[in-house]
C-alpha cells in the first residue's frame, strides 16, 4: 500500500483530478469499471507522476495507505451508491469515501449517516470548473466530518486554484451534505450569472444595435473594471468568435435552445423548500427552459409586440454603460439571493457555513470566479451577521448609484419588447425589501376572506379574522 490517494471513475473529471494528484508529487491509486481507461490514462500520462494502476477494487483498496482516501468521481445518482456498494465492504473504520461528483445534497446527507454507522468518513465534496479545473486546480468545497478534513484538506489545498492572493481556493465547507450544497449554490449562480450576461448582450445587439464583435470588445472593457471574471472573458471570446463553415458570427449559427444538467433547476426547488426568494436565479433557469420549447416558440412568433427602433451611435455607448449599471447591480442582488440560501440551508441543517469563506475559495478555479467576490468576503468579515449582502453599506452604495440606469434598461427593453426576465427579477426583488408596503396586506384579507386564515394587525398582538359572510366584525382568534 504506497498510494496516498486513489480515483475510481477516470472519465474526463476522475482522469484529470488523478493527473493533478499525482503532478503535486502524490502516488495516486487508479480504478475504472471499464479498465481499458485506467491502462490508457497510464500510457498516456504516466510520466507525469506516480500512479498505481489496479483493475479489480481489491486491489485498488489494496494499494492505499491507511486511513485510505477514496475518491469516486463517477456519473451521480445511482451509478455512486453502485460504487459506495462495491467499496464500503473492503474498507475499515477511519477510511474516507471523497464524492467529487455532482451529487444531491440529500443523497450525501443519506450516504453519509449510512457509513457514518461503519465508521467510514463519506465526504460529499463540490468540485467546480470543468475538466479544465480538475487538471489545473479547482475550487473545492468539501463537506463531511472535521476529522476527515484534517486528513484531505493538505492534499486538496494542494491541488486547489489559488486565488490572486495566494489563498487556495478550498476550505471545510461544513459537515455531511454542506459541500455539494455549496456548489449546488454555485451552480444556481452561474445560471443567473449567465443569464444576466445573455440579457444584457441582447439588449446591446438588438437596442443598441452592435454586432457580435463590437459587444465583445464592449465585455472586454466591462471586464478591465468592476465586472472583471471569467464568464465576462469568455462571453468576448465566444463572441468574437466566426464560424468557419459560413463566416458568421458563431453566436448566429449555435441554435438559441439551451441545455441544462440539473444543478440549476435543484437550487430552485431547494430554494422553494427552504422558502427562500431566489428569483433571479429561477428565472435564469426558466429562461432556458423556455429557450429549449421549440414549438411553443414557433406558434408564438407572430405574437404582437412593440415596433423595436435602434438607437443611434452617441445614443448607443451611453446605453452600454447603463446596461453596465444595470448588469452590476442584477449580479449584486443574485449573489445576494445565493448567499442567503446558503445562510438559510447552514441554519436548517445546523452546517455553520462561512459566508466569507465561500466567497473568498470561489475567487479561483470555478466558473464564477470574479474579482467581485473579493468584496463579498470582505462584507462578511467586517460583519459575520450581515442579514444580507445588500446590507452591506459598500454594495447598497454601489446599487444606488445604478439603480437609475438600471432601471431605465429594464424600462427600455420593456417598451422595446426583448425579454429581460433577470434583470427584471432582481430588480423587483430590490424594490420589494425596500418597499414600506406590500400588498401582502392585501393577500393577507384575501386569504383571510376565502379561507379564514387569519392576519395579523400593525398595532396589536395576535391573530384576526374578519366575519366577512356576517356583519363584518373583527374576533380574535
Ligand atoms: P461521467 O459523469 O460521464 O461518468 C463517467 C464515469 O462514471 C466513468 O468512469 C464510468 O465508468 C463511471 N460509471 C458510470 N456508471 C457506473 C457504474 N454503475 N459503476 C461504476 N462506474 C460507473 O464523467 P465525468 O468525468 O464527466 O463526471 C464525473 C462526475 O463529476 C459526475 O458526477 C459529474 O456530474 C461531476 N462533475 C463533472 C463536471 C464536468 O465538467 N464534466 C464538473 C464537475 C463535476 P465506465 O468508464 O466504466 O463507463
Amino acid at each position: 500500500s504506497t498510494a496516498q490517494i486513489g480515483v475510481t471513475g477516470l472519465a474526463v473529471m476522475g482522469r484529470n483530478l488523478a493527473r493533478n494528484f499525482a503532478r503535486n508529487g502524490y502516488t495516486v491509486a487508479l480504478h475504472n469499471r471499464t479498465t481499458a481507461k485506467t491502462r490508457a490514462l497510464v500510457e498516456e500520462f504516466g510520466d507525469e507522476g506516480d500512479f498505481v494502476a489496479t483493475e479489480s477494487a481489491e486491489d485498488f483498496v489494496a494499494a492505499l495507505e491507511r486511513p485510505r482516501r477514496l475518491v469516486v468521481m463517477v456519473k451521480a445518482g445511482d451509478p455512486t451508491d453502485a460504487v459506495i456498494a462495491e467499496f464500503a465492504p473492503l474498507l475499515e473504520p477511519g477510511d474516507m469515501i471523497i464524492d467529487g461528483g455532482n451529487a444531491h445534497f440529500a443523497d450525501t446527507r443519506r450516504r453519509e449517516k449510512d457509513l457514518r454507522d461503519q465508521g467510514i468518513h463519506f465526504v460529499g465534496t463540490g468540485v467546480s470548473g470543468g475538466e479544465e479545473g480538475a487538471l489545473n486546480g479547482p475550487s473545492i468545497m468539501p463537506g463531511g466530518s472535521k476529522e476527515s478534513y484534517a486528513s484531505l484538506g493538505p492534499m486538496l489545498e494542494k491541488i486547489s486554484a489559488k486565488a490572486k492572493d495566494g489563498d487556495p481556493c478550498v476550505t471545510h465547507i461544513g459537515p455531511d451534505g454542506a459541500g455539494h450544497f455549496v456548489k449546488m449554490v454555485h451552480n444556481g449562480i452561474e445560471y443567473a450569472d449567465m443569464q444576466l450576461i445573455g440579457e444584457a448582450y441582447q439588449l446591446l445587439r438588438d437596442v443598441a444595435g452592435y454586432s457580435p464583435a463590437e459587444i465583445a470588445d464592449i465585455f472586454r472593457t466591462w471586464n478591465a473594471g468592476r465586472l472583471d471574471s471569467y464568464l465576462i472573458e469568455i462571453t468576448a471570446e465566444v463572441l468574437s468568435h466566426t464560424d468557419a463553415a459560413t463566416d458568421k458570427p458563431f453566436v448566429d449559427v449555435v441554435l438559441d435552445q439551451a441545455e441544462q444538467k440539473g444543478t440549476g433547476r435543484w437550487t430552485v426547488q431547494i430554494a422553494l423548500d427552504l422558502g427562500v426568494p431566489v428569483s433571479g436565479i429561477a428565472e435564469a433557469v426558466f429562461a432556458r427552459s423556455v429557450s429549449g420549447h421549440a414549438a411553443l416558440r414557433d406558434a408564438s412568433r407572430h405574437l404582437a409586440g412593440p415596433t423595436a427602433s435602434t438607437l443611434g451611435k452617441d445614443e448607443a455607448a451611453a446605453f452600454a454603460d447603463q446596461v453596465e449599471q444595470a448588469l452590476y447591480a442584477s449580479k449584486i442582488v443574485s449573489y445576494t439571493q445565493g448567499f442567503h440560501q446558503i445562510a438559510a440551508g447552514s441554519e436548517q441543517y445546523d452546517w455553520n457555513i462561512d459566508l466569507g469563506e465561500v466567497a473568498a475559495i470561489w475567487r479561483g478555479g470555478c466558473i464564477i470566479r470574479a474579482a467581485f467576490l473579493d468584496r463579498i468576503t470582505q462584507a462578511y468579515e467586517a460583519q459575520p451577521q450581515l442579514p444580507s449582502l445588500l446590507a452591506d453599506k459598500s454594495f447598497a452604495e454601489e446599487i444606488a448609484a445604478a439603480q437609475n440606469d438600471w432601471r431605465t434598461v429594464i424600462t427600455t427593453a420593456v417598451t422595446q419588447g426583448v425579454p429581460t426576465p433577470a434583470f427584471a427579477a432582481t430588480l423587483a426583488y430590490y424594490d420589494s425589501l425596500r418597499a414600506e408596503r406590500l400588498p401582502a396586506a392585501l393577500t393577507q384579507g384575501q386569504r383571510d376572506y376565502f379561507g379564514a386564515h387569519t392576519y395579523r394587525r400593525v398595532d396589536r398582538e395576535g391573530a384576526f379574522h374578519t366575519l366577512w359572510g356576517g356583519d363584518g366584525t373583527e374576533v380574535e382568534s
